[in-house]
């Protein structure tokens, strides 16, 4: 009989299991990075990159947060319609068909071409509102943005208008992480060169903010009047560098239950393709009910480890749509690291620490050849979260 642990779903043998003390205990580590003042803007797009946008918001707001950010309208919809009512910037411009939503939602947009920021400040003076927005400025990323050299135009082309007010002024590094500073150092004497033509031209720029969760660890200098973290308030560092710089505490676990384990012959062979064979006796195959439509990616089979017993075990086969094997070495004449055997309901780490041993979102993520950005996103595509 399986006893399952505090608020493990009831009807699946795989979740991702969130703990919000680290995501509160990462909040404030941030904000005690921040002079008196200095807001913090917490970036809860992607669904707080898996680790639930609605729970994670309520939780860095207790611990000091100030704004939140999101990638899309929908993501922006879903914090309000659960009764979050602080201020939301959306880290892009919207299809000019979701104006309406932006202002009936008080979602601010972030601005960087002046058709749209007329029609949002029509639709804002349509609806008796001020549209609030951010405006972002490509100071090298070439990604979005007014360049740097035509803020003070693009500012003289929308700011009759009545129904847009500017809330923020903002930047975005493309290499706050770098040892290199040479790039990193231009793009930020381009946004203060920026900033301060604006403020010479009579433009209010609002809050002022350029740092992610790298420059806001490396390079306070720019704290400026807000800093917009991200990866780190989730517990993970964006490089080495930071490391050394801040402790944090990574929010995410990913657990399941074995739902079969069967000692097959020696020879046969294991998942599509038959890839694994198992190879003496004495292997066990274990199956857990997670897959790639979970966000295990695919790339990973045959050369990941899960923990299990406290202890890794290869994982095996490729890993299907909506599970995975893996093979527990349980060969008695083998003393030296001989695996207890696994049973059904037995519960596997994919990420997380069980006893003694730990798979980080680093460890996947250098085997995937990705960041650990995109593995806790993946995470939060399918599987049930869990709050603990
Ligand atoms: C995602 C994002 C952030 C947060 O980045 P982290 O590296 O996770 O801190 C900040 N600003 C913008 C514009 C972003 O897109």
């Amino acid at each position: 009989m399986v006893v399952p642990l505090t608020n493990e779903p009831s009807d699946r043998w795989a979740w991702v299991e969130i703990d919000l003390n680290a995501i509160r205990k990462n909040t404030r580590a941030f904000k005690g990075l921040l002079k008196r003042g200095t807001k913090l803007m917490c970036a809860v797009k992607a669904d707080a990159y898996g680790h639930g946008a609605v729970e994670c918001t309520k939780a860095m707001k207790a611990s000091g947060a100030d704004q939140f950010a999101v990638a899309t309208v929908a993501e922006g919809v879903e914090l309000r319609e659960a009764g979050i009512e602080w201020p939301i910037l959306m880290l892009n411009q919207a299809p000019e068909s979701a104006i309406d939503t932006l202002v009936a939602y008080d979602i601010m947009p972030s601005v960087y071409t002046s058709e749209f920021a007329l029609a949002y400040g029509e639709r804002a003076a349509a609806a008796d509102k001020v549209g609030k927005y951010h405006l972002a400025i490509d100071t090298g990323m070439t990604r979005i943005g007014v360049l740097p050299e035509d803020v003070i135009e693009f500012r003289h082309a929308i700011d009759f208008h009545r129904g847009l007010s500017c809330a923020g002024t903002f930047t975005h590094f493309a290499t706050a992480d770098s040892a290199q500073d040479w790039d990193f150092k231009l793009q930020a004497q381009r946004f203060m060169d920026a900033v301060d033509a604006l403020r010479n031209a009579g433009c209010d720029v609002g809050l002022v903010h350029c740092d992610n969760t790298p420059g806001t660890v490396l390079h306070p200098q720019l704290h400026n009047d807000m800093c917009r973290a991200g990866i780190g308030l989730y517990g993970l560092q964006p490089c080495e560098l930071t490391a050394p710089r801040i402790s944090l505490t990574p929010a995410m676990s990913v657990r399941a239950r074995v739902t079969r384990a069967i000692y097959p012959a020696v020879g046969e062979g294991v998942s599509y393709g038959l890839n694994y064979r198992v190879p003496t006796p004495h292997v066990q195959i274990a199956t857990v009910p997670l897959g790639y439509a979970d966000g295990l990616s695919r790339t990973l089979s045959g050369r990941m480890d899960v923990l299990v017993h406290g202890r890794r075990a290869r994982q095996v086969g490729n890993i299907c749509m909506d599970q995975f094997m893996f093979a527990v070495d349980t060969n008695p004449v083998r003393s030296y690291r001989r695996a207890q055997p696994v049973a059904e309901g037995d519960l596997v780490t994919i990420i997380g620490e069980d006893g003694d041993e730990r798979i980080t979102a680093d460890e996947m993520a250098d085997l995937r050849g990705t960041i650990n950005y995109e593995v806790t996103c993946n995470f939060g595509m399918r599987l049930e979260k869990v709050y603990v």
